[in-house]
């Protein structure tokens, strides 16, 4: 492949590019917050577990609640100040599961998963960045309502940024989990992996995520071995995105292929093998002969694969 190929305008990576200014030294500052939480132009994203609730408006749907109609819907079990988008609070609000499920049959709400919202663009793009950080976050305080040190039940404080062990003291922080996730090059053939999960036409990058004690390059060497067998020598670090399903960071990278052979484990990948520079091109747009496609440009791994097709080897200068 000589020429780089027009893969058309750069598509949005999903769940990027919050335009909220998180506030952080407000976090701990309770008056502030309580203020927020009346001020008339404060909005609320409602989240049950992996379900969002959001009023449909027309084609699409709006996300955003005000505190009047946050307190039609119960208790909340956790709030968390997701800062201030041109001055006005926004908050996640974290409902029971079991009270989001009866809301499922209301005909003014709709209540779905955030992978729907944003594969099938059911609300504006703005809103996908702070649905991730609410989601994330309500997820976090979900699971970790006992002190991980002792046992006994913690509290929310910082407007929900942190949980606070009253019997032994310790304070526990959000956590995010990194994933690599990467494409192993050699020249002008790249490996992509399939998992049994992918519709079956769908082939994408390689990921797993990187353990304790390893640094990113290390984490990407190794789960290359591990899922295809192939050595690699540079890692070079592309980008990233937040994947709230349920705490990930996506760490996007290249590799260089040092070696040649592949072997699939099965246990992890359906199917794993070297793609054409071209092939992989056709596949971004949607004209593999076979009918084969990359992953969708929600996903950073559309975003990699792109920047390879359109520079080639040079991605990992
Ligand atoms: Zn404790």
């Amino acid at each position: 492949m000589t020429a780089r190929p027009d893969l058309g305008p750069p598509p949005n990576l999903g769940y990027t590019g919050s335009r909220i200014d998180r506030a952080a030294l407000l976090r701990a500052d309770d008056a502030a917050l309580s203020d927020l939480g009346r001020d008339p132009r404060a909005r609320f994203y409602l989240i049950g577990g992996e379900l969002v609730v959001m009023k449909i408006s027309g084609d699409t749907c709006d996300p955003l609640f005000t505190a009047e109609d946050v307190k039609s819907f119960g208790d909340a079990r956790e709030t968390v100040f997701l800062g201030l988008l041109d001055g006005a609070p926004r908050f996640g609000i974290g409902l029971e599961a079991a009270a989001v499920e009866p809301l499922k049959t209301r005909a003014d709400l709709k209540v779905t998963d955030l992978r729907t919202i944003a594969v099938h663009g059911l609300v504006a793009a703005d809103h996908l960045p702070p649905l991730a950080e609410a989601k994330a976050m309500l997820g976090w305080h979900a699971r970790h309502r006992f002190c991980p040190n002792c046992g006994a039940p913690t509290r929310p404080v910082e407007g929900g940024w942190r949980r606070d062990c009253p019997s032994c003291k310790v304070q526990h922080f959000p956590r995010t989990d990194p994933v690599v996730i990467m494409l192993p090059i050699d020249g002008e053939r790249c490996v992509l992996g399939r998992s049994p999960r992918f519709a079956p036409t769908m082939w994408s990058c390689l990921a797993g995520f990187a353990e304790p004690g390893e640094t990113i390059e290390e984490a990407v060497r190794r789960e290359v071995i591990e899922e295809v067998g192939l050595t690699c020598g540079k890692v070079k670090y592309f980008t990233s995105q937040p994947w709230p399903f349920p705490t990930s960071l996506m760490i996007g990278c290249h590799a260089q292929a040092l070696s040649r052979e592949i072997v699939v484990d099965r246990s992890e990948l359906e199917d794993a093998r070297w793609f054409d520079r071209e092939e992989v091109a056709l596949m971004l747009l949607r004209k593999h002969p076979d009918g084969l496609t990359a992953t969708p440009p929600l996903a950073i791994a559309h975003h990699i694969i792109r920047s390879y097709i359109e520079n080639g080897s040079d991605v990992l200068r």
